[in-house]
């Protein structure tokens, strides 16, 4: 089972951050609609975990990922990490994100993945205050250490049911292979930029179950300027320290060709579902339960 996801959140961040650049709306609607275009030539359905800020700002957007027959899924209001969240803000910034995703996309919101893969052993209650906002399906665990986010020590990456003080959600974390010993994504983000179509279709292959997660940024051919301090921590919240901004400036950019074609070459050798359908297609009586 493959499943496909994106993080749609670029074009609120854009207007933030930058002012709203006219040049890179355009990158940023031209790759928006290639993939929408793409999905549907292949027959594809995927879920796009919108922050509730589309809905709101830019609704066309929003209204068009459902119009295509994709599951619209919640990634926050404004892209705020849950580490900077108590547990009541993050139950008010949910509530809104999902009522404004739902007055727009006109379905029901019930699949989340946090920004950044911010749910962490810091912030298991996350789990209790997502379910209580009538969140079903959680995509947020990325099992391993990263930059930032990560949840190391979750003992499995594939499908289960995450619990904390009873109340669950059913978790697809992110998955991951084993290279030169050390456990890393391959299926999404840097990771898929970084490595050749081969390595990832192979991985694909091979396992029974895979979650490709990318944000529209990601498929944006072009080089990524170096974010000056300012802008490294309103986007990345740590310290924009010119070791950590060289850091991510070489992850962005080390693209080893061009990730839509790879991304539209996936598409094309392997069948994809959204999180809605694996819901359905996985016997949830033979998965495990993990507390939190
Ligand atoms: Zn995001």
């Amino acid at each position: 089972m493959n499943i496909l996801t994106f993080d749609i959140e670029e074009w609120f961040l854009e207007q933030k951050l930058y002012g709203g650049r006219p040049q890179r709306f355009q990158q940023i609607d031209d790759v928006f609609a290639r993939v929408l275009e793409a999905l549907d030539a292949k027959g594809i359905k995927g879920t796009f975990f919108c922050i509730g800020r589309m809905a709101t700002d830019y609704p066309q957007v929003v209204r068009q990922i459902a119009e295509h027959g994709h599951e619209v899924g919640c990634h926050s209001h404004e892209h705020t990490w849950l580490n900077k969240m108590d547990a009541h803000t993050l139950r008010e910034d949910t509530m809104t994100a999902i009522k404004a995703l739902e007055d727009v996309a006109g379905q029901q919101v019930v699949s989340y993945r946090a920004p950044a893969f911010s749910i962490t052993h810091e912030n298991p209650w996350a789990v209790e205050v997502l379910a209580a906002c009538g969140i079903r399906n959680d995509a947020s665990i990325f099992p391993t250490s990263r930059a930032y986010g990560g949840y190391q020590h979750f003992p499995q990456d594939k499908p289960c049911t995450i619990g904390y003080h009873g109340a669950t959600l059913r978790e697809f974390p992110i998955s991951l292979t084993t290279v030169l010993g050390k456990r890393i994504a391959y299926s999404g983000g840097g990771y898929f930029r970084l490595l050749p179509y081969w390595f990832v279709s192979r991985t694909l292959d091979r396992r029974d179950y895979n979650i490709c997660y990318f944000h529209l940024v990601d498929l944006i051919s072009g080089k990524i300027k170096l974010k000056s301090r300012k802008e490294y921590e309103d986007y990345f919240h740590e310290p924009g320290t010119l070791k950590n901004r060289l850091v991510r400036y070489a992850k962005a950019n080390a693209t080893s060709g061009d990730a839509y074609g790879k991304l539209v070459k996936l598409l094309s050798t392997h069948s994809f579902v959204s999180m809605a359908e694996a819901v359905k297609q996985t016997d949830w009586s033979k998965t495990n339960t993990i507390e939190l």
